[in-house]
């Protein structure tokens, strides 16, 4: 008998014959003799209307009542799955993100676990029931509840696989599994039958919303290899492992990321400590800073640009500004039109010409580079948001045949 996780999405359950079907997939596992462990998300966009309705009333909620309201999506899931699991013979007990054990440091809206005690869902299973756990959320230490951020049900799902030393975890989504460009845009992306971790882990950090990066990061920290799957069509997905087969690819993926913002700073003296006053104040605030460019000095001052998830945009300016006079620049300028474009591929290490095939495409689509960044086995470009679409297609064909 093996020990099974299964993870459904919001797509996956998002009315009541996906929950049905969901139930079927789930007690098939089952009766080939598995114990299963489901996690589910919010139906559909609940989380995104969720959002919306907090909205309604003001535009600055407490966090601490955000993750109160969020987390009621993924409870209706759990109760709806384990009846519909229960009405079609197969027993099932539905457990919260905190009656299964999950404990979070106090970030609200965006809090990482810090302990999973199992001891719940292993009694359930001991049971004989299928034990089906609400993604996403958890308690801090003050038995408040917190939210794990965008995404977040694939790393309760991972959590739970590596606690439990899952024999495998399957992410079922409403893809067949990961491509080589979101299959929803680039009609000609290819499925991958494998990716590494590492490289996982930079398509999810650069836009690809198959997988929540931070499911990835805990994937490989614990050795969990994961399996992302359709929920409709029931053909094997994609491995994501320590070392996958390189298929003879030099690139694995194109992504996205619309959530950017880049902010320049302008004339700040060119002396020691700007960067640290700049950033440090940022820093503070728990603000991501990405890529960073810096002007030439001249005249004994210089510019300062960088990147910020573009949701951090105006916290950053208002702390910048707060900060201008110490920091000594003369204008902050904002500019949100911008999205990141970005290829990963662990084949460029030893490959060169990989990135001047990329801005090669770019060119021929006519598009503006504005921003560069490179790591191991990574290339990402800022341009022009309306010419992202464009430049992810040009980029996928030049790589991708
Ligand atoms: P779920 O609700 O199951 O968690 P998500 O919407 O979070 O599903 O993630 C699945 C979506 O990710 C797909 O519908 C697809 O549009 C998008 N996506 C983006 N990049 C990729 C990629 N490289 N491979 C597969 N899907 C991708
Ligand atoms: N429901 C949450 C979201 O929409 C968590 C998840 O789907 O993983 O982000
Ligand atoms: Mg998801």
């Amino acid at each position: 008998m093996a020990l099974i996780v299964q993870k459904f999405g919001g797509s996956s359950v998002a009315d009541r014959e996906r929950i049905f079907n969901v139930a079927r997939i789930v007690a098939n596992t089952r009766n080939a003799g598995n114990d299963v462990v489901v996690v589910v998300s919010a139906q559909g966009d609940t989380t995104d209307d969720l959002i919306e309705k907090a909205a309604e009333i003001t535009h600055d909620p407490s966090q601490r009542e955000m993750d109160m309201l969020l987390s009621t999506g993924e409870q209706i899931s759990i109760a709806l799955l384990a009846m519909a699991l229960d009405s079609i013979g197969t027993p099932a007990i539905s457990l919260t993100g905190w009656q299964a054990g999950f404990r979070t440091n106090r970030a609200y809206t965006k809090a990482r676990i810090t302990k999973l005690d199992t001891e719940r869902i292993e009694s359930e299973l001991a049971r004989n029931r299928v034990v089906v756990v609400a993604g996403f959320q958890g308690l801090n230490r003050m038995d408040d509840i917190t939210t794990l951020g965008r995404g977040g049900s694939d790393t309760s799902a991972v959590a739970i696989a590596a606690a439990l030393h899952a024999d495998r975890c399957q992410i079922y989504t409403d893809v067949e599994g990961v491509y080589t460009a979101d299959p929803r845009h680039i009609k000609n992306a290819r499925k991958l039958q494998e990716i590494s971790f590492d490289e996982m882990l930079e398509l999810a950090s650069l836009g690809a919303q198959v997988l929540n990066n931070r499911s990835v990061e805990l994937a490989k920290k614990y050795g969990v290899e994961l399996e992302v799957l359709s929920s409709l069509n029931p053909i094997p997905g994609t491995i994501v492992k320590e070392v996958a087969d390189v298929e003879g690819m030099l690139i694995k993926g194109v992504a996205k990321d619309d959530n950017v913002a880049v902010i320049s700073i302008l004339e700040v003296p060119d002396v020691p400590g700007i960067s640290f006053k700049v950033f440090g104040a940022l820093a503070q605030k728990k603000i991501n800073v990405d890529i960073i460019l810096q002007s030439v000095g001249r005249d004994d001052s210089k510019d300062l640009t960088f990147t910020v998830p573009r949701s951090d945009a105006e916290l950053a300016l208002a702390v910048l500004r707060e900060n201008l006079s110490r920091i000594g620049g003369t204008d902050i300028k904002v500019d949100t039109g911008v999205a990141k474009v970005s290829i990963v591929g662990a084949g460029m290490q030893s490959h060169s010409g990989v990135a001047s095939s990329m801005f090669e495409a770019l060119y021929e689509a006519n598009v503006n580079i504005r921003m560069i960044s490179t790591s191991e086995i990574k290339i990402s470009v800022i341009i022009d948001q309306a010419e992202a679409d464009r430049a992810v297609a040009a980029i996928h064909s030049a790589f991708i045949h």
